[in-house]
């Protein structure tokens, strides 16, 4: 079947005008499902968005099963897909999915993603166990992609304790703060090739996390402002060469992870490790997303980083839809959809 016969599908939020923008760019018809408050958005967009389908909550998703189906669709899955429609039902749905859902579970579950981490080598925060006493700063944080959200931070023992007390998530981990910069790589692992391609790099722009340093310490005194990480933008950056190095070895053994503990397939397509590098320049990996993030929508007319691969705009989004496009080509469409 060739590229002409499917349709490139993905949820109105996150990063849906890149995946599609990119989609179309590679030849492909597109569609998004969008809610009613989404819709003019969307519809602004029909240079490359083909279709809009409409559902009153994203809950109803599931009910378009069928439309999809009769349009050989291809989900591209992005941030919001867990977050909005639930793991059950994300596995249930029976239309073809660019990726792992396997991956999914070592996604959500901050145990596993640790394991996963360390199978790979990579250094990691340390972890403080239920009881165990808060002998540095912490940050603790809750489970799923909550860009941030619902997080807080300790200075010691008795801080710990009494934020604890008014925490209303159940699921959580306690976290080593680790002082350093925020820096998230963006990858991309093709089955096909076998390689990992550096996209681009981002930091986050949090609130108020970001702000905090426009007000000096004196004044900020009495106070009593909490940090908080909610996520609100995201900024490019262009990262030292050397450690750049680091981060695509760390890359490329998240990979070999994944295959040997997610087998046969393992991790495949955009994934982001969220590092923060300290001023010895340890680069700790505070989590890895298996999927594409939104700090690729920086780079929708292409990275400094994919420039060198290609010479044309190269998105992530778009990266996506070349790879499906190669793997029609080659008759391995199987080998980038889940299952
Ligand atoms: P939205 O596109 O605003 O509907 O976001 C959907 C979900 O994706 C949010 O609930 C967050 O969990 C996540 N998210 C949105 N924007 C970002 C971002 N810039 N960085 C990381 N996660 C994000
Ligand atoms: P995450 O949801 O794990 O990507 O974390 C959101 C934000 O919290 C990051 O962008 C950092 O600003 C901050 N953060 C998370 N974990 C740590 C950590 N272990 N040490 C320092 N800052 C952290």
């Amino acid at each position: 079947m060739g590229i002409k016969k499917h349709t490139i599908v993905t949820l109105g939020s996150h990063s849906a005008l890149q995946i599609l923008k990119g989609a179309k760019d590679e030849g492909f018809k597109t569609a998004v499902i969008a809610t009613p408050d989404r819709i003019a958005l969307y519809t602004s967009y029909k240079n490359f968005i083909d279709e809009i389908m409409e559902v009153k909550t994203w809950k109803d998703f599931p009910s378009l099963e069928k439309d999809l189906l009769e349009r050989n669709a291809i989900i591209i899955p992005h941030g919001s897909f867990v977050a909005y429609l639930g793991m059950a039902e994300n596995k249930q749905m029976q239309v073809s999915y660019f990726g792992n859902k396997l991956v999914l579970d070592w996604e959500e579950n901050r145990k596993m993603q640790r394991l996963w981490l360390e199978e790979a080598q990579i250094k990691v925060p340390h972890k403080f166990k239920r009881g165990d006493r808060i002998d540095r700063p912490v940050i603790v944080k809750s489970y799923g992609a909550a860009g941030g959200k619902g997080y807080f931070v300790s200075r010691n023992q008795k801080e710990f304790d009494e934020k604890l007390k008014s925490f209303s998530e159940e699921r959580f981990i306690v976290q080593e703060y680790v002082i350093g910069v925020p820096v998230y790589f963006h990858f991309f692992y093709s089955p096909l090739t076998s390689k990992v391609e550096v996209m681009s790099i981002d930091k986050r722009y949090e609130t108020n996390v970001d702000s905090l340093g426009r007000i000096p310490a004196k004044n900020q005194r009495g106070l009593n402002i909490d940090p908080s990480f909610e996520v609100v933008a995201n900024i490019p950056m262009a990262i030292r060469e050397s450690l750049l190095a680091e981060a695509v070895s760390m890359a490329e053994r998240v990979i070999q992870a994944s295959q040997k503990l997610i087998s046969p397939k393992g991790l495949f397509g955009p994934f982001c490790l969220e590092t923060i590098i300290t001023s010895t320049e340890e680069i700790y990996a505070i989590e890895i997303s298996a999927r594409i993030v939104a700090g690729t929508n920086c780079f929708i007319n292409g990275s400094p980083y994919t420039y060198l691969n290609y010479n044309e705009p190269m998105s992530t989004g778009r990266r996506i839809a070349r790879e499906i496009k190669n793997a029609i080509k080659l008759n391995k469409l199987k080998e980038v959809l889940d299952g």
